[in-house]
């Protein structure tokens, strides 16, 4: 028995779907054939060249991970070169690759809600930003005979969809003025002659990604030969927030709690910035570089930011704002969360067939 690479990305979608992602992170399918059968799955922190020749030696068909492979796009694939390389080891031994990034950080019960547990917290609610879907409000002046057609066009290329509602739009009535130069072919009115004309003001919301498509839909169905139109960027709520914030199980110094997460992260050079004995009862936890949640972290209430690994700056904001800032390790404050999709991954995936394995596991 097997599934698809279709089909376990579907699973994936599911849990941690990818229009959860921070905008430009290239989450989902990176390397393979979606038609591609799977009989094991190999998951991991990163898709460096030793991961890849562990899935190859490992007779592995998928590999997922949390960090994607290709952040840009590539000019130049070399064999000589760490990507090129596990580009090369991918494609060679056709396997799939598939990272889940921002989506899984972000997810119910993914890198950060696993990480509050990992360190012991209860309460635990999200804050800070989240990957805001980025829109537009598009105000387009038709005239009224020509709404309607103007406005299917711009529904039809997607734009106007609030919640379970399609071709949402506004329009207010007016008049618009120009005057025709030489040269022009106007829709209404005469060359050297003042027009007034009765007008529609349209407005429709897009999504960032359809804007391009929705302005030239809207172009094809005016009759005009000038369209005047405006574009808005629009100030959006996120949905899903990334980090999370909690009580800890009892009040402790900063330097205490360096030592407490040290034993929680199996990781002995987890570093302490700020006051060493302020007391922290809220700790506040974003997994891998998480350094510019400080403000974040300070409006959420929390005594304590635990993050995986800081810049500089963030040492002295810290002291600045007094909030004490932990750095955990970028792989030891993930490497918990990637472990929980394996197993997600796996009660799906096994009553088909799939044997599913974590990268540094024994098993
Ligand atoms: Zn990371």
């Amino acid at each position: 028995m097997a599934v698809s690479v279709r089909e376990a990305l579907g699973f994936l979608n599911e849990i941690a779907p990818p229009e959860w992602a921070f905008p430009n992170d290239p989450v989902g399918l990176q390397i393979g054939d979606p038609n591609q059968s799977v009989e094991r799955v190999l998951v991991a922190l990163d898709p460096d060249p030793r991961t890849v020749a562990s899935a190859q030696y490992r007779q592995c068909q998928l590999l997922v991970t949390h960090h994607p492979l290709i952040y840009r796009p590539l000019s130049k694939v070399r064999f000589d070169d760490p990507v090129g390389q596990a580009v090369q080891g991918l494609c060679a031994a056709r396997i799939a690759l598939i990272a889940v990034h921002t989506n899984w950080d972000v997810a119910p019960g993914g890198v950060n809600d696993t990480l509050a547990e990992v360190v012991g917290l209860t309460e635990v609610r999200p804050f800070g930003e989240g990957p805001a879907q980025k829109r537009y409000k598009i105000a387009v002046f038709t005239p009224t005979a020509h709404a309607d057609a103007v406005i299917d066009a711009m529904a039809n290329a997607g734009a106007g969809v609030i919640g379970l509602y399609r071709r949402c739009a506004f329009y207010t009535a007016g008049t618009g003025t120009y005057e025709p130069m030489e040269g022009a072919n106007p829709y209404l009115g005469q060359v050297g002659a003042r027009e007034h004309a009765e007008e529609l003001r349209i407005e429709m919301l897009t999504p960032a990604e359809r804007l391009n498509t929705v302005v030239n839909a809207m172009l094809r169905a005016h009759p005009y030969e000038e369209v005047a139109y405006d574009v808005y960027p629009l100030h959006t709520q996120a949905e899903h927030a990334l980090g999370r914030v909690g009580a800890l199980p009892k009040p402790m110094l900063a330097r205490e709690l360096r030592d407490y997460l040290a034993e929680k992260l199996g990781n002995p050079y987890v570093r302490v910035y700020g006051k060493p004995s302020q007391i922290v009862r809220t700790l506040a936890v974003v997994g891998g570089s998480g350094g510019d949640y400080l403000p974040d972290a300070q409006r959420a209430h929390a005594d304590a930011l635990l993050t995986g690994e800081v810049r500089h700056h963030h040492t002295w904001e810290a002291w600045a704002r007094d909030i004490v800032l932990l750095e955990g390790g970028h792989a030891e404050t993930e490497q918990p969360g990637v472990v929980r999709l394996a197993e997600r991954l796996r009660e799906s995936l096994e009553p088909r067939g799939v044997e599913v394995i974590v990268e540094g596991s024994n098993e």
